[in-house]
């Protein structure tokens, strides 16, 4: 059967349509052509004679007058119901519109439902909360489409990056039978008869290809239970890791700005689309990252008046105070290694000390990387003395008998550098279906 228009409506057949221009599109060069344009009614305004429809797409929004009594009959549709339009071009009155589209037909092909649960023009604000249970219309909203819109130009970007660097994207899996970097913030599942985990990153894996890819990278959701609710951790996250042969940590380092600058370097070109957003004009492309030690943050820290030791963590307070010290982007590097995991390797001139650092923006931590340790008899020791058994690592201890070269690497939280190129300060406004441990909908 064929699908109808609504009745009562000019009529279009929805085999009629065909969108031929987006709304962008409608130019002083196109005045007086038939076009058709799809999207979605925002706005409806009748003064008498004539009404108008503002229709948006994706790319923007245009006007159509609709200037007799048959076609005025549209303004009685809910509004951010779909629509196809086709009608001639011409010059508009409108101090919003300089052109507008004089419609000929008009079908409504996906009427939406009234009242809606949120309002996707935002002139109605509701709480993220609301939003994200009505995602899929709240990202109508230009300011939120344009986060989305953003997202994916700077993934692009980064895989750019990384493989104009000689690196390869690679798949791991991620659904694996053991605990890559130790037991705790595991999803656990039966798998058959056996237990498997989700996994918590590409670790392991990522260190193994570098024995024959030499340079690998991937962008792929990892998973952990994290039971606490901030506005920087997710139970499911986006990560950008890379791991490569014969680099050291200050080479990753390098690395990890490189791709970072070139993220702003795009961010600037591309200003347009990200007109909705706050100022992003407001972060200054970093000209090189600060490389400061840990033991020069414990130092700066105490100063601050805080009661810190060689070996303590850095609690959300002092990042906090960190962030206010060092505006921006730094490197925290040279942890302690009772602060790192097993697989990091020690300084060679102080085995107190890693060659690890993290990248900040203020309090904020985008990346953890470093050398990693490649001797499969330290590595072992390592395991031992940080409590986990080395016969459950059989499989990926036998690896690094077959030739491992020196590798680092470190993998970067994007939906957080998100938060940093968003100015958002949660982490939900950066990905479409958070998921948080209070949500698992939609
Ligand atoms: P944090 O201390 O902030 O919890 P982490 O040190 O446990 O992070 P890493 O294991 O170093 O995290 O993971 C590398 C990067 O992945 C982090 O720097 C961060 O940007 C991102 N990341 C880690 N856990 C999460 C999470 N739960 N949600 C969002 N991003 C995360
Ligand atoms: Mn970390």
């Amino acid at each position: 059967m064929k699908p109808k228009t609504r009745t009562g409506l000019p009529g279009m057949s929805v085999d009629d349509i065909h969108r031929t221009h987006y709304s962008d599109q409608i130019q002083d060069s196109i005045v007086g052509e038939e076009i058709s344009i799809a999207g979605w009614i925002e706005d409806v305004r009748d003064i008498g004679k004539v009404a108008f429809l503002t229709v948006r797409d994706i790319r923007g929004a245009a006007q159509v007058i609709l200037s007799n009594e048959t076609l005025k009959k549209a303004i009685d549709t809910p509004r951010q119901s779909a629509v196809i339009v086709s009608g001639v071009v011409q010059h508009s009155k409108s101090k919003d519109f300089p052109l507008e589209l004089k419609a000929g037909k008009i079908a409504i092909v996906g009427e939406a439902v009234h009242p809606l649960p949120i309002d996707p023009t935002g002139r109605v604000e509701s709480s993220l909360d609301k939003r994200l249970d009505s995602r899929a219309l709240d990202l109508r909203n230009p300011k939120t489409s344009s986060i989305f819109l953003l997202r994916s130009k700077v993934l692009d970007n980064i895989r750019m990056t990384l493989r104009s660097e000689g690196f390869v994207e690679v798949n791991t899996p991620k659904i694996i039978g053991s605990a890559s970097e130790g037991g705790a913030n595991l999803f656990a599942f039966e798998y058959f008869k056996k237990q498997a985990y989700l996994a918590q990153s590409p670790q392991l894996y990522k260190e193994q290809l570098v024995l024959a890819l030499d340079r690998v990278f991937e962008i792929a959701a990892y998973f952990r239970a994290e039971n606490s609710n901030t506005v920087r951790h997710l139970t499911e996250f986006l990560s950008v890791d890379i791991e490569a042969a014969f680099i050291n940590y200050e080479d990753a380092m390098d690395l990890a700005e490189e791709v970072i600058k070139n993220v702003f370097r795009l961010q600037m070109a591309d200003r347009k689309d990200s007109d909705a957003l706050n100022d992003l004009s407001k972060i200054p492309i970093p000209d090189s990252i600060d490389r400061l030690t840990y033991e020069d943050c414990v130092e700066e820290l105490c100063k601050e008046g805080e009661k810190l030791e060689f070996g303590d963590d850095f609690t959300d307070a002092s990042l906090r105070t960190l962030g206010k010290l060092h505006n921006g982007f730094y490197f925290i590097k040279d942890w302690p290694l009772e602060l790192k995991p097993f697989y990091i390797h020690e300084k060679e001139d102080n085995l107190k000390l890693t060659q690890s650092f993290d990248l900040q923006y203020g309090y904020l931590e985008l990346i953890s990387g470093g050398q990693r340790q490649h001797n499969p008899l330290k590595l072992r020791k390592r395991l031992i003395e940080q409590g986990l058994n080395p016969a459950n690592f059989d499989r990926h201890l036998e690896v690094f008998g077959w030739g491992m070269p020196p590798h680092s690497g470190w993998g970067l939280g994007f939906d957080r550098l998100m938060m940093v190129l968003t100015h958002s300060d949660n982490i939900r406004n950066t990905v479409m279906y958070p998921r948080d441990p209070d949500r698992l909908m939609p």
